[in-house]
């Protein structure tokens, strides 16, 4: 059988993914196809983990610009998260995977608390880790999240799977003219102001030398190419 090329990755999916067509809320039909794709890598020894974001549910940001205390409204980002781990770890298991929550914020009767060794320890023995509430701290976002996890359980790629197949020049639903790249470097990324991940996420990536894939998760095998080796999307690495 062939072997996967990642044997750690660390799989980053932003809240609006599981809201499927319409981009909110959970749709069923949308998580159950992801984590039947999990559990295609999985079953073939690759050890995944997983960060959700909220903002199918919840943004800080968007709530503070409106008047609420941003600190308080980046809380409930945070819980939005863990609504969405707890979907994902239900669709996981319904797919026959063995899976754990843990969250940045203590929910003990909810989920774990992060402990890192724990989480390694449970991707040793095949499970799927998913990571809740962000980085447990206000003014954060999950892709910060999933950059400080990927780093900490020694993942060798963060896999961001978006709804574009790629790092593009331009909006290209907007531009006809833009271009997807293939390869960028972290610089690139911050200096032109690309959507990849917010530049904290970027930099701490930089710093620590992981690398991030972007992809399109809408399509079906697109996370078992990607595990595989596969040239898809947009990969930003060091010079
Ligand atoms: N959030 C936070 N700290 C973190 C991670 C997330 O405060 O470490 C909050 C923040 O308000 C954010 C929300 O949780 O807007 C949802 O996360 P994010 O926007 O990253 O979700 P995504 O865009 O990936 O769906």
């Amino acid at each position: 059988m062939e072997q996967p090329y990642y044997k750690r990755v660390l799989l980053k999916l932003s809240g609006e993914a599981l809201g499927g067509e319409q981009g909110y809320g959970i749709d069923p039909l949308t998580i159950t196809t992801i984590a039947n794709e999990i559990k295609e890598v999985v079953d073939c020894g690759t050890q995944l983990a997983l960060v959700i974001g909220g903002g199918n549910i919840f943004r800080g940001l968007a709530a503070s610009s409106r008047g609420m205390d941003r600190a308080s409204a980046d809380y409930m980002g945070m819980l939005a998260t863990m609504i969405n781990s707890l979907a994902m770890q239900d669709a996981l298991e319904k797919a026959g995977v063995y899976t754990r929550v843990q969250s940045a914020i203590a929910m003990q009767e909810v989920a774990e608390p992060y402990i890192r060794r724990r989480a390694i320890r449970h991707l040793e023995k095949g499970r799927v880790v998913i990571f809740g509430a962000g980085t447990g701290n206000p003014y954060f976002t999950t892709d910060t999240a999933a950059s400080l996890r990927a780093m900490e359980i020694g993942a060798e790629v963060i896999l961001k799977g978006t709804k574009v197949d790629g790092v593009y020049s331009a909006d290209p639903k907007k531009d006809p003219a833009a271009q997807r790249y293939e390869n960028l470097t972290y610089l690139e990324v911050l200096k032109k102001g690309l959507q990849v991940m917010d530049a904290t996420a970027t930099s701490l990536c930089m710093d620590n030398n992981l690398p991030i894939i972007v992809f399109d998760i809408t399509v079906s095998g697109n996370v078992k190419r990607v595990v595989f080796g596969e040239n898809i999307g947009t990969i930003v690495k060091g010079e």
